[in-house]
């Protein structure tokens, strides 16, 4: 059977079980914990949406542009570390994924309007 040490009191602890028998310290926990701190570091960007300009391109291009561009620069102020301009990059990027999104809607309820119209007074 396979054998680790424990980081905590050294004590020889088999791969099966998670909890040092010698101090009772979770080896498994410390491992996860461990990686998810390390992703969370500098990992993903949270700030800014690559799903809401790639949406935005598709819609409206000129728009959808702009927004990757601040999507893009959102993403290297988070790689340096600067977490405020990493916000305000992928909040602006953002809002201009949305405004092609919103014009969209705004026609759509529009020639909705006009549909209804013609129908009740034809
Ligand atoms: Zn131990």
């Amino acid at each position: 059977m396979a054998a680790r040490n424990c980081p905590e009191c050294g004590g020889l602890v088999a791969s099966t079980i998670n909890v040092c028998p010698h101090c009772g310290y979770q080896l498994e926990d410390e491992l996860n914990h461990k990686n998810s701190t390390q992703n969370r570091t500098r990992g993903e960007n949270p700030y800014n949406s690559i799903a809401w300009s790639i949406i935005s391109l598709i819609f409206c291009w000129p728009f959808g542009l702009v927004s990757i561009i601040y999507c893009l620069k959102s993403d290297s102020s988070w790689c340096s570390g600067d977490d405020f301009s990493a916000r305000h990059y992928g909040k602006t990027s953002i809002l201009w994924a949305k405004i092609p999104l919103w014009i969209l809607l705004g026609i759509l309820c529009f020639v909705f309007l006009i549909a209804i119209l013609s129908v009740v007074f034809a």
